[in-house]
């Protein structure tokens, strides 16, 4: 297994609990990123319990979210409670601390080895069959599957050969942590709610971390040059409704962590799978951060690549292996599919507020009516995104 982000380190725990060899390779030192996504969808939530790890463990931290708010030019236009029919809510989890619980509880199990700060250089081949994969200090592995979980930069996917169809993308994203006691007032005026503000300087999304403090996501037109660090806080002020505008401009920059930019990818490969080798999570489809999709999608290809695996990869049959591995794809392809196309949906939407000026003002003007019909219709297309394509099951 190479990558031990969300679906590399859940799938070796898996395959690992059901009594397998399972190597996993990680090129970073710890699970420690400065800005990893936290929102958890029910769809994510569920298969974290199919894999037996609800109720989270004390060591995560996590918080349910309240409600989702939408402001545009200073005003509210709606506000949608959580869990909006679903069985549980959309619930902000610290990441890192997720992974090395898994991690934790991978290294309990008998047949688990972490090659932790060790990256991988190459693939190994025989006979037009992936066979391995090779350290980048030389060291060979070999395995009867390779799974690439290493992200959307996959080099798995790269030297596997297995093209990257990249969607056009809509932008970048600037992330930046607010911390400090003058951020509590600002986590305070949250209430636990994720709010989006759309105005003139553009669109910014924040809500409280679930390590304390606020993470604020800006989003900016692809490759376009960010304004300035002391025009940040007053330009999030200009747009935000007044009791937030108010604790925005009182931020002081030591309060502001980062930015960190993250040019948004989206794409999805039509091949997973070659003789030895599977791709997952987001090397086989990077996900965009609209909507909180990516973590949970890595956590439902390891589920299902789980219950496919674990009687091919016990046989040892290469055969069998092949023919559950190119199951798993086509299992997992509608789904990703649908929710990206979704994604793409609230992109387009977002984009048009962001530039339409007009339309901005007009919905502002009358967001006392238009602001519940458009929560209807916000609420009616969130359903699949929170809660997948349906129920998907781990080993049985
Ligand atoms: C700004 C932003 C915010 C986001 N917010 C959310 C959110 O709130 N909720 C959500 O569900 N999703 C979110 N996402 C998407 C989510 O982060 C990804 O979809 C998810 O992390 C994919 O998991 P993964 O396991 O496939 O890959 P990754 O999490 O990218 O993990 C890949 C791992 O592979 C390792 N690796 C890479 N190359 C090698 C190599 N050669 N050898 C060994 N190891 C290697 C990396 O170090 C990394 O640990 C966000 C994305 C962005 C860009």
């Amino acid at each position: 297994m190479v990558g031990a982000g969300p679906a590399g380190a859940s799938l070796a725990l898996l395959l690992a609990r059901s009594g397998l060899p399972v190597d996993l390779v990680e090129a970073a030192l710890n699970s420690n990123r400065l800005f990893r996504g936290e929102g958890l969808m029910p769809s994510g939530l569920a298969a974290l319990a199919a894999m037996g790890l609800m109720p989270l463990p004390a060591a995560v931290p996590h918080r349910p979210l309240k409600a989702w708010s939408f402001f545009l030019d200073r005003q509210s236009l709606f506000e949608v409670a959580e869990p909006m029919g679903s069985p549980v809510a959309c619930t902000l989890v610290d990441q890192g601390s997720l992974l090395r619980e898994l991690l934790a509880e991978a290294g309990r199990q008998p047949g688990f080895r972490l090659f932790q700060g060790r990256a991988v250089r190459d693939l190994l081949h025989l006979d037009g069959r992936i066979t391995g994969v090779r350290l980048a200090d030389g060291t060979p592995l070999e395995a009867s599957l390779v799974v690439g979980c290493d992200g959307r930069d996959s080099l798995v996917r790269q030297q596997g050969q297995l093209d990257l169809e990249v969607a056009p993308s809509p932008l970048d994203v600037l992330w930046f942590r607010l911390r400090g006691p003058a951020a509590e007032g600002i986590v305070g005026w949250l209430e636990g709610r994720f709010v989006t503000v759309v105005g003139a300087a553009g669109s910014y999304a924040l809500f409280p971390s679930s390590r304390g403090g606020v993470q604020l996501g800006w989003a900016l037109a692809p490759g376009a040059a960010p304004p300035t660090p002391d025009a940040w806080s007053d330009l999030w002020a200009g747009d935000a409704p007044a009791p937030l505008a108010r604790l925005l401009r009182t931020l002081p920059d030591t309060a502001v962590q980062g930015p960190v930019r993250l040019p948004v990818r989206v794409g999805l490969c039509r091949r997973w799978q070659r003789p030895g080798l599977l791709l997952l999570g987001d090397a086989a489809h990077p996900m965009s951060p609209l909507r909180a999709q990516g973590i949970n999608m890595a956590l439902r290809d390891a589920l299902v690549a789980a219950r496919h695996l674990e009687p091919a990869l016990a046989d040892g049959d290469s055969g069998a292996i092949d023919a559950a591995i190119a199951t798993i794809a086509s299992e997992r392809l509608p789904e990703i599919r649908r929710i990206q196309q979704l994604q793409e949906e609230e992109a387009r939407r977002a984009d048009l507020l962001r530039r339409r000026h007009g339309l901005r003002a007009l919905l502002a003007r009358t967001a006392r009516w238009s602001g519940p019909l458009l929560a209807l219709r916000w609420r009616a297309g969130q359903r699949q995104l929170r809660d997948g394509l349906g129920r998907i099951t781990g080993a049985d």
